[in-house]
């Protein structure tokens, strides 16, 4: 019986991490389970599994937890999250949102755990951080992405295999056919009307930007020890290819599945062991794929982040926080859809070159939001 501690488990990974603990009941227990607001959902959860520990991050919301079952200890406010990365657990699920994904995974690193990984920021983040990290106390990384699940699987569980390429897939969000000077007109009922994956507000519309594909361009290289330039991104609208490894020889390997996060989730849970999934086998008879390359045009946040992949230090930090606050005035109907990109330029070129230690990434990213609030009070960006 694997003991999880479920970190984010309101969200749309975290829910899907208990359908495979309901799947599997023999199998997978819950061992504490966080979430930031959504205290009610979190109640219910509580109720039904029975964690040990239990964590709101919104300390205000606590009072919407009413008869906390005997031997539940709740945790509220900012350190919830670390309360429950918890020693008893076997693996740690990082499902959070944002950059407050960092600390967590640092502290379960240092515990040696494995760390299934759905939270992008920390390696985006602090990639470097982690990985040394995880190298110097034992702690195992498996990805929950689909696409680093299936380079993962493309190279045999061996994250260490030497390989010449990795063929990243992209949907190409919800505008791929939209003409490049109606973007502007885009709003966030459009954005979010993702056509192959159901996910979560933010998400859809990095999909939309590409700017999700240039986080996961730089989580690859820290997973899989490579530069930016041994990733090459290509859109495939079907969802079908999760992603592909090509070798020395030129052979390449490939994942494929209906496009369902059912897959890399239970595979993170279960390895090395294959369960039955909840995910239908392919029709060939259905199945018609098409690949293409990303115009740098039309997706600018792509070509930002491949810019912010190859400074390193504090720029992905710097980006993928400025890019948080963008993506929210997005979605609050306060800047256009092609403003996005252009506040994120504003950061990053407002952004000092610092080490990423963890005191100046927590710097970088409250920079970086900052630089995107101000240039929008101050009306800096057209
Ligand atoms: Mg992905």
């Amino acid at each position: 019986m694997k003991k999880i501690a479920l970190l984010g488990s309101t969200g749309s990974i975290g829910k899907q991490v208990l359908e495979v603990v309901d799947r599997y009941p023999e199998k997978f227990k819950i061992a504490s389970l966080c979430c930031n607001k959504s205290a009610k959902e979190l109640a219910n959860q509580i109720e039904k599994y029975r964690p040990a520990v239990a964590g709101l991050t919104c300390a205000e919301k606590a009072s919407e937890i009413t008869n906390l079952p005997a031997g539940v200890n709740l945790y509220t406010g900012e350190n919830a999250l670390l309360h429950c990365v918890l020693s008893e657990a076997d693996i740690i699920v990082v499902a959070v949102v944002g950059f407050c994904g960092l600390a967590p995974v640092i502290e379960a690193c240092k515990m040696g755990k494995t760390i299934a990984l759905a939270n992008k920021e920390s390696l985006v983040a602090g990639g470097k951080l982690v990985m040394e990290l995880a190298k110097k106390y034992g702690a195992t990384i498996i990805p929950i992405d689909s696409e680093h699940s299936a380079i993962w699987q493309c190279l045999h569980f061996n994250r260490q295999a030497p390989f010449k390429k990795i063929i990243l897939t992209a949907s190409g969000g919800a505008l791929r056919d939209i003409p490049i000077n109606e973007l502007q007109n885009v709003t966030p009922e459009i954005a979010l009307n993702h056509p192959t994956w159901k996910m979560g507000a933010k998400i859809t519309v990095d999909c939309a930007t590409m700017m999700n594909k240039g986080l996961e361009v730089m989580e690859a290289c820290w997973l899989f020890d490579c530069k930016p330039s041994d990733i090459e991104v290509v859109i495939h609208p079907q969802s079908i290819v999760h992603s592909m490894v090509e070798y020395a020889d030129n052979a390449l390997i490939a994942q494929l599945s209906n496009p369902s996060m059912d897959i890399p989730i239970q595979l993170a849970l279960s390895y090395p062991e294959r369960l039955a999934s909840a995910t239908n086998e392919l029709d060939f008879s259905l199945l018609s794929l098409d690949f293409n390359k990303p115009s740098l045009e039309r997706y600018p946040c792509l070509a930002l982040a491949l810019e912010a992949a190859n400074k390193g230090m504090n720029y992905p930090c710097a980006l993928s926080g400025a890019n948080e606050i963008a993506v929210e005035l997005f979605l609050k109907g306060k800047i256009k859809y092609t403003q996005i990109s252009k506040y994120v330029r504003y950061a990053l070129d407002n952004t000092v070159e610092l080490k990423p230690t963890y005191e100046n990434l927590v710097k970088t990213d409250y920079l970086a939001r900052e630089a995107v609030f101000t240039a929008y009070k101050e009306n800096k960006i057209d």
